[in-house]
């Protein structure tokens, strides 16, 4: 049994859609990045890698490149589950904590569950995404970007 650990953060910006584990959701400004800045798809993906022992996104698709440009997160965390396939693992469970001061993210978890399980191929079961806000305080507090952690476990087949 192993488990990863993954982090990320992005920076707000008009003009983009806001795409949170897959689901875009209504706000006034969207995540900056060289793909889809799907920041809750992009830590679940550094868990996997982590876990894996096979590195991290940015040595995957790097965004130096533009075929990964305004790339579909969800699609990416889809290979990567894959690649974890291939070296004989199972995924046994993900856990992730968006942290935002806005867009209010409740009404939307469970649609975000659907597409990360549909896209690691594992249960709804199997994942948890919780969301919070940081009372106010740091750069989420002040509504500059949104940050995710996660954490997952696998297993040898
Ligand atoms: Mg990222």
């Amino acid at each position: 049994m192993r488990i990863g650990h993954g982090y990320d953060v992005h920076r707000f910006c008009e003009g983009r859609p806001l795409i949170l584990g897959g689901v875009t959701i209504p706000y006034e400004k969207g995540l900056l990045g060289h793909s889809d800045a799907d920041v809750l798809a992009h830590a679940i993906m550094d868990a996997l890698l982590g876990a894996a022992g096979l590195g991290d996104i940015g040595s995957f698709f790097p965004d130096t490149d533009d075929q990964w440009k305004d790339a579909d997160s969800i699609k990416l965390l889809a290979i990567v589950a894959s690649y974890v396939r291939k070296e004989g693992f199972e995924i046994e469970n993900i856990d992730a904590t968006i942290i935002a001061q806005e867009p209010k993210l409740r009404p939307y978890i469970d649609l975000m569950k659907d597409r990360i399980a549909k896209a690691a191929l594992i249960e709804i079961s199997q994942i948890g995404v919780k969301a919070t806000t940081e009372e106010g305080l740091g750069f989420t507090g002040a509504k500059e970007g949104i940050a995710a952690h996660a954490v997952c476990l696998i297993t040898k087949k």
